[in-house]
């Protein structure tokens, strides 16, 4: 054998895309730039996921008495997860093909009273959502997105941030000039949790009388137009997020910036890859969970039954009747790849990584054995016999991918919903794109990657 084949070669994907496929990518990245401006929240994301699926011919599982092979189906899981499925020729029991990704990304959430005011200033104090570095949230433009219920008990859906005409929220910090001591603080402590207050407000109420006339002026205004008072933001969902939309990165307009592209670059790339498919010999699966960000909890994370719950009844409504062992063979059977996003090697922070262990941006989709930390903890170590099965059909079918670990062993780590998925029985392995800055608000990747991945995906379901 010539010795140049006794080695891996890394290829860069725009290398190996003909100039169809070039225009076929970036054909690809405006639609999945109008996918992340409509879902900046988990909920927003299962409407659009829904939408997207029912123009595709899936129908909502729940209304079907049964259910036959080449049926496309979907399972709505609370409004912040789903199930879509295509129905195999093959009986269930020889297993199902999945692509799971989290549709949850890291933000700031509102505190159960959340208004107050502070030298004629309203503001909501706020509790970050999953693993962020502080200080890159604040002085940036925020949108508000959420439900709440008013006095008449009827839900609100709340957005005020996104439209060009919309007022925005942000968090405030202290000026350079007088940021001597901030400065000296760690950099977890650079801006501190309950420093992250966003100033929602500053014009009182005409009543002198009144003691905090800013607030109440707030309320005010909330009242007239969603019918809300103060004490129904106790049981409200509020999320802050970047109030700015995807754009393309770059002269060449190579990379896309957005926010939470972890990980719904995953989640629309799985959503097209079963939206492609047409009667396939076995049953193709789209999960798309919740609460990935903060340990996958929760009736509507990736460990909720609801999810097994939702294979049960397509078992019970293609068999008219539901057999645990049937079940069973079928988790055992099935195969998933976890669909989640991994860390992109950055060039100006090569110490943070293992280089020859390193996905990078532009070489393809990224397949992780396993992720975890401190010595793999909490991880899904998957199978070699399962791996090599998957690296030598991506070979075959031409998929540029690539493999690395979450950076440098013992500088931190992380999971996916992957180690949850292969509890319960099937073969699962990590699978997905490369982020650059990943957790920020501004996330970035190739899209020469996100193309690469939903190739990938597509192959994966019907290989
Ligand atoms: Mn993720
Ligand atoms: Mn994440």
């Amino acid at each position: 054998m010539d010795t140049k084949d006794l080695m891996l070669k890394r290829e860069n994907a725009w290398d190996v895309f003909d100039d169809e496929t070039q225009k076929a990518v970036f054909d690809f990245s405006e639609d999945y730039k109008a996918f992340l401006d409509a879902g900046k929240t988990e909920r927003e994301c299962v409407n659009a996921a829904v939408k997207m699926l029912e123009r595709c011919g899936f129908e909502n599982l729940e209304s079907k008495s049964s259910v036959q092979a080449g049926d496309k189906v979907y399972k709505n899981i609370h409004g912040k997860g789903l199930m879509a499925v295509v129905v195999g020729r093959e009986d269930l029991t020889c297993g199902m093909n999945m692509l799971g990704a989290h549709i949850d990304s890291p933000r700031i959430d509102l505190k159960p009273m959340p208004l107050y005011e502070d030298e004629d200033m309203a503001f909501f104090k706020t509790h970050y959502y999953g693993g962020i570095k502080k200080y890159q949230w604040s002085t940036m433009p925020l949108a508000l997105h959420g439900v709440i219920f008013n006095q008449d008990g009827e839900k609100m859906e709340v957005v005020v941030g996104e439209d060009d005409s919309d007022p925005v929220f942000t968090i405030n910090e202290i000026l350079v000039h007088l940021s001597q001591e901030q400065l000296t603080r760690k950099g977890a402590e650079v801006v501190k949790a309950e420093e992250m207050n966003v100033l929602v407000g500053g014009l009182p109420l005409k009543d002198k009388e009144e003691k905090q006339r800013v607030k109440a002026a707030v309320m005010t205004l909330l009242y007239d137009k969603y019918k809300i008072t103060e004490k129904d933001f106790i049981s409200a969902e509020f999320e802050l997020v970047p109030a700015h939309k995807a754009k393309d990165i770059g002269f060449d307009r190579s990379f896309i910036g957005a926010y939470g592209q972890d990980d719904r670059v995953c989640a629309y790339t799985a959503l097209r890859a079963i939206c492609d498919i047409e009667a396939p010999e076995k049953t193709c699966v789209c999960m798309l969970s919740d609460k990935e960000e903060v340990g996958s909890g929760g009736n509507t994370g990736a460990q909720s039954r609801l999810y097994e719950n939702a294979v049960r009844m397509l078992l019970a409504k293609c068999d008219g009747t539901f057999d645990s062992y049937k079940y069973y063979t079928c988790i055992e059977n099935s195969k998933m790849l976890s669909s989640d996003v991994t860390a992109a090697f950055e060039p100006s922070y090569p110490s943070a990584y293992d280089k020859s262990n390193s996905a990078f941006a532009g070489k393809g989709v990224c397949l992780m054995k396993y992720t975890g930390s401190r010595g793999k903890g909490g991880c899904n170590d998957a199978n070699s016999e399962f791996f090599a099965e998957v690296t030598r059909m991506f070979d075959r079918e031409g998929i540029v991918w690539q493999t690395g670990e979450l950076g440098r062993v013992d500088l931190g780590g992380g999971g996916t919903i992957a180690v949850y998925m292969a509890n319960l029985g099937m073969n699962v392995i990590d699978c997905g794109v490369p982020v650059l800055s990943m957790h920020s608000p501004f996330e970035v990747t190739s899209k020469a990657d996100v193309y690469a991945t939903y190739g990938g995906f597509k192959k994966f379901l019907t290989v």
